[in-house]
């Protein structure tokens, strides 16, 4: 039996990734919420709380009710 004991031990690079800040510079143009979606009307920066699940307006254009 040839013992090849090659282990490639896995690079212990314990390097973690420097967490990028989250704020991208986009904010609802609302309440100024960091946001991650834009208004399908306006095209407006708008945060989850003033952005309309349904049609995805935020809540200046959303004619949801
Ligand atoms: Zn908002
Ligand atoms: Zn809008
Ligand atoms: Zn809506």
């Amino acid at each position: 039996m040839s013992h090849g004991a090659s282990d490639q031990a896995a690079l212990g690079s314990g390097e973690q990734a420097p967490q990028a800040e989250s704020e991208t510079g986009f904010r609802c143009h609302i309440c100024q919420e960091p946001s991650e979606e834009i208004c399908k009307r306006c095209t407006r920066d708008a945060c989850p709380n003033h952005l309309c699940e349904k049609c995805k307006r935020c809540s200046d254009c959303c004619e949801c009710g």
